[in-house]
């Protein structure tokens, strides 16, 4: 389809003289319309085809001016004007005088056609308009055949119109950006009240959160408190239990039967059991309650072992398992509080022998940067991943077999020890497959 629809031009006229411009634009603008240009860009193209001509008109006297269709490469069809000067332009160029007219058109260019150089542009037909095959390119030349050049006047009053027009346009145009800008702020207002109102909520929930964490600090401290009441109460008498059974069972005192005998033992070893949980306890409370204060001092670990190996020694009564508590590399010294500490690794030593049945118990220590860290550990029945939360808990014991004996209060002391120590206690274990805990103290101390 190229070049064929363009071999004869849809309408030729002649520019030379003032008036000649006005009618350029108003054929111009007739061809546009007829080829079915949009409104916007009839005026466009001929506005520019008249400041291409005021120009012609006054650099080289004037031009032969044709319009035509072409197909482009874009298979689209363009409609093309061509000002051929009628003498040679200055240096064989061609530039505007305003800037603006290349912006009107798709393409504004000098070519040579033949020899013969033209200013040439030209504006896309929208797809939308109907294809010009030869049979629509003859009706367009009859239809702008029919068509007569008005006056200049004419052409002024068309140009009023479509400055009116235009205004119009412009003034719409504005009254819509007020109305956008009026939807904006009021989408910005909603949004603000709607962030205000969240953040309203947040506050509130915030109030609310102070409020019950305040509750719960109560209701933690009045159950330290009553658990070191009640212990502190129990210890007298459970003492004075202990006591008066030694007593019955004393040489000194009237024999017993066997049978009394037995059972006097029992009340003795159950007030005990009924002591040691009353003492622990009163520890955990003493610990939640603050009323441990650590005193920090340097610990030289070596002798702190070496007083476990001796106490924790008589603990290990099961020939299938050995104790071993390795030597601190020396020199192996931190600054913290030796009763607490001592109480928290015989603790954990405690609960290995207690829960392992054969192989080994091993605490062993090693300084990491500026921590020490101290590793119980034990080939016993280890603890599943699930509950290594959940024994940290006040009287959890895990069901089944390791229970044996004990107050469930052991690990949640010991942990509230080492965080008074300013440091951390870990489980790593699975089970079957032995435990290791691991406190971990700063050397420099809590
Ligand atoms: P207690 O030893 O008095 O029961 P703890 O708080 O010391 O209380 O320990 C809680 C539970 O954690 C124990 O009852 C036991 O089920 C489990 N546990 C603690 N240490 C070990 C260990 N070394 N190996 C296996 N289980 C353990």
């Amino acid at each position: 389809m190229t070049g064929e629809p363009a071999a004869l031009p849809l309408l030729q006229m002649a520019l030379r003289v003032e008036q000649d411009i006005f009618v350029i634009r108003q054929r111009g603008r007739e061809v546009a319309a007829v080829v079915g240009l949009e409104h916007q860009d009839q005026v466009r193209i001929a506005t520019a085809l008249s400041e291409v001509a005021r120009d012609l008109l006054q650099t080289t006297g004037g031009a032969d001016v044709s319009f035509h269709i072409d197909a482009g490469a874009d298979s689209r069809f363009h409609l093309r004007a061509d000002l051929a000067p009628v003498t040679p332009l200055p240096d064989g160029r061609y530039q505007p005088q305003s800037g603006a007219v290349s912006r009107l058109v798709d393409t504004l260019s000098v070519s040579t056609v033949e020899g013969v150089t033209v200013v040439r542009m030209s504006r896309r037909v929208p797809a939308s308009a109907p294809t010009p095959t030869p049979e629509r390119l003859a009706e367009f030349r009859t239809e702008l055949g029919r068509t007569v050049a008005s006056s200049a006047l004419d052409e002024l009053t068309v140009q009023n119109g479509q400055l009116i027009a235009a205004l119009d346009e412009v003034r719409s145009q504005r009254d819509e950006l007020a109305e956008t800008n009026r939807g904006v702020l009021a989408l910005y207002n909603e949004l603000t009240e709607e962030l205000e109102e969240t953040n309203r909520g947040v506050v509130a929930l915030y109030a609310e959160l102070d409020e019950k964490s305040a509750q719960l600090r109560a209701a933690s401290e009045s159950k330290s408190r009553f658990l070191a009441n009640v212990s502190h109460e129990l210890r007298a008498p459970v003492t004075a239990i202990i006591g008066l059974a030694r007593l019955l069972t004393d040489s000194a005192s009237d024999p017993l039967t066997d049978e009394q005998s037995r059972q006097v033992d029992l009340i003795r070893s159950s007030a005990a059991d009924l002591l040691g949980l009353v003492n622990e306890l009163l520890d955990l409370a003493k610990a939640e309650s603050g009323r441990i204060e650590p005193e920090l001092a340097d610990v030289d670990l070596r002798s702190v072992f070496g007083q476990l190996r001796g106490t924790m020694r008589a603990l290990a009564t099961r020939p299938e398992v050995k104790l071993v508590v390795e030597e601190p590399t020396a020199p192996a010294l931190l600054s913290s509080d030796e009763v607490l500490l001592g109480q928290v690794l015989r603790n954990l030593l405690h609960n290995g022998l207690k829960f392992t049945e054969r192989g080994e118990v091993r605490l062993q220590a090693r300084q990491h940067g500026d921590r020490w860290n101290f590793e119980v550990s034990d080939t016993g029945p280890g603890i599943a991943p699930e509950l290594h939360d959940r024994i940290f808990e006040e009287f959890y014991q895990v069901p089944g077999a390791t229970r044996v004996g004990g107050t469930g209060l052991g690990l949640p002391y010991a942990r509230r020890l080492v965080t008074l120590l300013g440091g951390t206690l870990e489980l790593s274990s699975e089970s079957g497959r032995g435990s290791t805990f691991t406190v971990s103290l700063p050397t420099g101390g809590a």
